[in-house]
Formats: structure tokens, C-alpha cells, sequence
């Protein structure tokens, strides 16, 4: 394969996008796979699923993503569908942390056999683990994932404090007269674990075909509500750059918001995701990719694929969510069903959350 890219692809990408945004982060997706059906993400009855020979074998997912370190990639967060659902996935995080030279190695789960994993992705060398809870009431749980699971969950959550995991985040997405009368309680547990909620407003993302405008909870709300209850919100100023703004209430409690819906952050966006089957994607909302597999798997060096990842993202103009927003009235669910059915690449559960 032939490089169509000039001679310091990599460099050009270290500039930034076509609004000086560097790409510094990457979500590495290893399966399309999931043990829950979440209402926001995964809730119709069939799913159109990648084929198998099509996912990246741990070797091609730890090449690409040090060929993505070169453009500036220093965080890397492994997620899914269900990341724990890929077999041996520890064996994939053990070369991640010996081979590609990162200062952030981190996995979002929804906790539901994470008991069983904690301890080997601690000794493999896994640094941070968010786990997804939008419930602490049991029938909450089952309604909202479709799975009676939150004690694994929570059982997940402890081993993995029990295997050395701190700060362990906590992803909440909330659902108006779903589970948003359980803020408070959220917080509260957090605390118990040492770690942090952050309230995440539901996304129109594909995946979301239930999604309308007023089941959001927004920021503004969320925050207004802490403040009829307990006065002053206080908001934490810490790296920009982080998706969740943060927030201390006047006990000392601390929790943050992403505000992807009704306040988005694209502005300083630096994130680029890969999918299970090797699409890398540039905005989460974003109609297409650029395939990498065939590329790789016809020989391309790693200075040619370097240089086609350069180039994708020095020209990347992506602020999907912003345009989202701009609809207005508008706007509904990004993708309807049939329209997945022949692009599974638009679904949350395949390019990561
Ligand atoms: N299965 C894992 C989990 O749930 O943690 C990892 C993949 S999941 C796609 C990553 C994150 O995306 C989760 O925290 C989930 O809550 C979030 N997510 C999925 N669909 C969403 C939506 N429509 N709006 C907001 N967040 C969403
Ligand atoms: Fe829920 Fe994550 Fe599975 Fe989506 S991928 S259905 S958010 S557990
Ligand atoms: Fe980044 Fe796209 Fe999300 Fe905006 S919508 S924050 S550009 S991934």
C-alpha cells in the first residue's frame, strides 16, 4: 500500500484538527458485545452484530494504538459494548501496559463480572475502571438494563477496590422518572467507595432510537436541584480538557456532569474512538469512519497507516454535538432502526461510549 498522506503525517496530526483541538485520547472499543440492554443504548429486541473475522486480534488493537501514541495519544480507555464480554481481555491490557509507553490506561465496565476480573486487570497493569450505575434500587436496575444485576455490580465494584483500584467513577445516566430521584443517593454511595459520580445527560447517539428531548435531564437541572436542597454549588476548576465538570456541595460532597446534550464540550474535544473491527471515528456522532483493517491486514506499514490517521485527523472538523444542539425543536433520535440494521457502526454498543 502506497502512503497518500506526505511526509510527516504524525506531525501534522500533533498540530491539531481544523480547529487546533490535538488528538489525545483514544476509546478503544474490543467488542460490540453486551450482557445488558440499557434503555438508551441497546434497547430493541435484535441487534446486526460485526462479524467475527472482522474484529481486530489483540496484536492488530495493540499496533493501532501505538500508531495512534505517535499522533499524541497518551490516554487510552478501553471500552465496548461490554469490554469484560472479550475473552482473555486482560491479556490485551497486559500488552497495552508493557508496549505502548501511556500515561493513562483506564476501562469503563458495566460491572456486572467485573468481581471475577478485578483482581487480574490490577496485576495486568489497568490503572483506572469506571463502572456504569444508574441505579441503586434493584427494580430500577432491572428496568433500565434489562438485567437483574445490580449485585454483581456492586460486588464488582468491590473486588475492584479489594484489588487495589481507587477513585473508581462512577457513569450515571439520567433518565427523567427513571432513576433522577436517586442523585442524591448516587453521590452519597460514591462517597462510601471512595469515588465519584458523574451525572451523564442522555445522548441522542445512535442506539438512543427511545431518545426524546424530554427525558434529558440537564445540567442546568441537575445542578438546580442540588441548590434548592442544600444552597451553594460550588464548581471545582481542574483540567479542562475532562469531559465531566465537577462540583462540591457544601458538606464536601463531589460529583460531576456531562453535559454532552444540552452544553456540549466540543470545543475542546480531543477524543478519537476505534471500533472492535478497526473503524477509526473521530466524533461519536460521526456517519463515517475511516477502516483500518483492510488497510492493516493488506500490509500497510505502520508509517502508512500512521500517516492516514494523521491525515483523517488534521482534518477533522467534527462538533457533532453542537450541531445536534443547534437543531432545536428538531431534533430526535440520530438513527432510525432500519437505518442501523444496515450500519451497526452508528450504535453506541460498537463504536464506545
Ligand atoms: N458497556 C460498558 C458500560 O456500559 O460501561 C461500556 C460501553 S458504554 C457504550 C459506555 C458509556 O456510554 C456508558 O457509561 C453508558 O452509560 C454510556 N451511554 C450509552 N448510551 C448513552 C446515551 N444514549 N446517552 C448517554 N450515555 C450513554
Ligand atoms: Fe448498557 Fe454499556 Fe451495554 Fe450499552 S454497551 S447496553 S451502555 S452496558
Ligand atoms: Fe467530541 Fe463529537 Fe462528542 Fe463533540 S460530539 S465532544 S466532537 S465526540
Amino acid at each position: 500500500m502506497t502512503s497518500t498522506t506526505g511526509h510527516r503525517p504524525p506531525d501534522d496530526a500533533r498540530a491539531g484538527d481544523r480547529f487546533g483541538r490535538p488528538l489525545r485520547s483514544l476509546r478503544l472499543s474490543v467488542t460490540d458485545r453486551c450482557n445488558l440492554r440499557c434503555s438508551y443504548c441497546m434497547p430493541e429486541e435484535e441487534y446486526v452484530w460485526l462479524p467475527r473475522e472482522d474484529v481486530l486480534h489483540f496484536e492488530e488493537l495493540v499496533r493501532l494504538t501505538a500508531i495512534a501514541t505517535r499522533l499524541g495519544v497518551t490516554r487510552v480507555r478501553i471500552t465496548g459494548g461490554e469490554p469484560l464480554m472479550r475473552r482473555e481481555l486482560e491479556v490485551l491490557v497486559a500488552r497495552l501496559a508493557r508496549d505502548v509507553p501511556l500515561a493513562d490506561l483506564s476501562l469503563t465496565t458495566n460491572g456486572v463480572v467485573l468481581a471475577r476480573h478485578a483482581e487480574a486487570l490490577r496485576r495486568a497493569g489497568l490503572k483506572r475502571i469506571t463502572v456504569s450505575l444508574d441505579s441503586l434500587r434493584p427494580e430500577t436496575f432491572r428496568a433500565t438494563s434489562g438485567r437483574d444485576a445490580l449485585a454483581n455490580v456492586l460486588a464488582g465494584i468491590d473486588a475492584a477496590r479489594a484489588a487495589g483500584f481507587r477513585g473508581i467513577k462512577l457513569n450515571t445516566v439520567v433518565l427523567r422518572g427513571r432513576n433522577d430521584g436517586e442523585l442524591e443517593a448516587l453521590v452519597d454511595y460514591a462517597a462510601t467507595i471512595d469515588g465519584e459520580v458523574r451525572f451523564i445527560e442522555y445522548m441522542d447517539v445512535g442506539g438512543a432510537t427511545r431518545w426524546q428531548t424530554d427525558q434529558v435531564v440537564s445540567r442546568a437541572e441537575i445542578l438546580a436541584r442540588f441548590r434548592a436542597r442544600f444552597g451553594a454549588v460550588e464548581p471545582i476548576v481542574d483540567d479542562t480538557w475532562a469531559p465531566a465538570d465537577r462540583f462540591k456541595l457544601p458538606d464536601g460532597r463531589v460529583f460531576g456532569v456531562i453535559s454532552s446534550t444540552t452544553e456540549p464540550f466540543c470545543a475542546t474535544c480531543d477524543r478519537a474512538r476505534i471500533t472492535a473491527d478497526g473503524v477509526f471515528f473521530t466524533c461519536l456522532y460521526a456517519r463515517h469512519g475511516l477502516q483500518l483493517r483492510d488497510a492493516m491486514r493488506n500490509g500497510a506499514s505502520d508509517d502508512e497507516l500512521a500517516g492516514l490517521l494523521g491525515r483523517v485527523w488534521s482534518g477533522r472538523q467534527d462538533r457533532g454535538a453542537e450541531e445536534r444542539l443547534a437543531l432545536r425543536a428538531s431534533r430526535g433520535a440520530l438513527a432510525a432502526q432500519d437505518e442501523l440494521r444496515t450500519n451497526p457502526h452508528l450504535e453506541m454498543h460498537t463504536r464506545g461510549g
